[in-house]
């Protein structure tokens, strides 16, 4: 069967390398691919932001199913358009998708359907931040609803600052683009944790957790990016606490769903502040995260296509997902100066196979004159799984030594939360 992989990241190139692996899938089509993806599939330039484009794409291509990466085209509604034609998706609906979409959304559905997460209020105004300032403590978050590419989220000390972010964000001074609603938040401790469930409409499995790290510098500090790498550990929940979870949240999450007429189809990925009060929902994506996908496709034993089938054909419950014990992780490779400027075009070496069981998925490269070069901010995904996580990270900081291009630079402690 031919497969139709949209996004150009590391995400879609861990997608595509595990799909190559399925029996059943003869031919891959990714659009627009990458560097690393080049090799495995036929890769056809699109823009991810133009839904009239993919859906022409679909059409000239003709593929048995399309799997769409990043939440941009989720958000526009592609998988409505899709299965307009009758045409195999998968992913989230435009409507079930405002879960990641709409803050705004996903806070109120939460708050319809008793899922635990931080107190909060909805602003429009100015004047309604003011108000609304008033009922909580410091520091408190102030989050833009819409999507912002991790750029949305600014913890303030002072309810000044909170007044003045929320009206750069109103105004498009902070995000480029003006904000409609503002979310004020109430401010959690604890560990942070994402966990990856694969749902059907009526049934969520759990997949995996997995922890990322967001800021660009070492002992998490510094700008936050979209992720510097990632690692996923059977041991970062507890069985129960996984249960607790599947039952709180996901399941809620997708009977809700149902219930309110917009089923949810997809990856959910819940990402999760376990505070004293006990876990709580920071937020939702609607789709495989970046970096933590690259760290868990590599464990997963599972056909990836029957988790596709399993979530389209509502038989996720008739599914076990089924992971190699023990750990994985993935350290990104990114372009000097990136979460800011940073430039492209620098040429890679050293990301051959080598026989040393590590796995570069490409984030952010291209092919020109025969040359691999960087594309991107984040350029390479080094991932390694292993029985123990400091096996697999010392396997994955082993070959980074031998990864060169100009301006390189990675984050020597990914996992250090779980090392410790
Ligand atoms: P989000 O996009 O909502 O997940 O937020 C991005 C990051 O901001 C999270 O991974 C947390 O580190 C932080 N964050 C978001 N909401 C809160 C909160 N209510 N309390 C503390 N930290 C938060």
């Amino acid at each position: 069967m031919k497969v139709l992989v949209i996004g150009g990241g590391g995400r879609e190139h861990a997608l595509v390398w595990s799909l190559r692996k399925s029996p059943s899938v003869t031919e891959i089509v990714a659009a627009p691919g990458n560097g690393g993806i080049q090799p495995l599939a036929q890769c056809v330039p699109v823009d991810v932001n133009n839904v009239q484009a993919m859906v022409n794409l679909v059409a000239i291509e003709q593929p048995d199913l399309t799997v769409i990466g990043p939440e941009v085209p989720l958000a526009l509604g592609l998988v409505d358009e899709l299965e307009k034609r009758k045409l195999r998706v998968f992913g989230p609906t435009k409507a079930a998708a405002q879960l990641e979409s709409s803050k705004a959304f996903a806070k109120a559905f939460m708050q319809r359907h008793a899922i635990p997460t931080a107190e909060y209020a909805l602003c429009t105004t100015l004047d309604e931040v003011r108000e609304s300032l008033g009922r909580f403590q410091l520091p408190v978050v102030v989050k833009a609803s819409g999507l912002a590419a991790g750029k949305g989220v600014v913890i303030c000390e002072t309810r000044l600052e909170a007044e003045k972010t929320a009206a750069e964000m109103f105004s498009g001074v902070l995000l480029g683009s003006a904000e409609t609603e503002v979310v004020l938040e109430e401010f959690l401790t604890g560990e942070e944790v994402s966990f990856f469930a694969l749902c059907d409409g009526k049934v969520a499995v759990p997949i995996a957790a997995a922890q990322d790290h967001k800021r660009v510098g070492e002992g998490d500090t510094g700008p936050n990016t979209g992720g510097m790498g990632a690692y996923s550990t059977d041991g970062l929940l507890t069985p129960a606490m996984r249960q607790w979870v599947m039952h709180n949240i996901a399941q809620k999450v997708v009977s809700g769903m149902a219930s309110e007429g917009t089923p949810f189809k997809g990856i959910l990925f819940i990402g999760l502040m376990m505070s004293p009060r006990g876990p709580m929902v920071l937020e939702f994506n609607t789709r495989w995260g970046d970096p933590e996908t690259e760290a868990i496709l590599l464990r997963l034993e599972t056909d990836v296509l029957d988790l596709f089938n399993a979530a389209i054909d509502g038989k996720a419950q008739e599914l076990t997902i089924r992971l190699k014990p023990g750990a994985s992780a993935t350290v990104i490779a990114a372009s000097g100066g990136y979460p800011g400027k940073y430039a492209s075009g620098k040429p890679i070496s050293g990301v051959e196979e080598t026989g040393d069981g590590v796995v570069i998925f490409h984030a952010g490269t291209a092919i020109k004159d025969g040359q691999l070069v960087t594309a991107g901010g984040r350029v390479l995904a080094v991932t390694a799984e292993a029985l123990d996580l400091r096996d697999a990270l010392e396997r994955i900081y082993t070959r980074m030594k031998t990864i060169s291009f100009e301006g390189m630079q990675y984050r020597r402690d990914i996992g250090h939360r779980a090392l410790r």
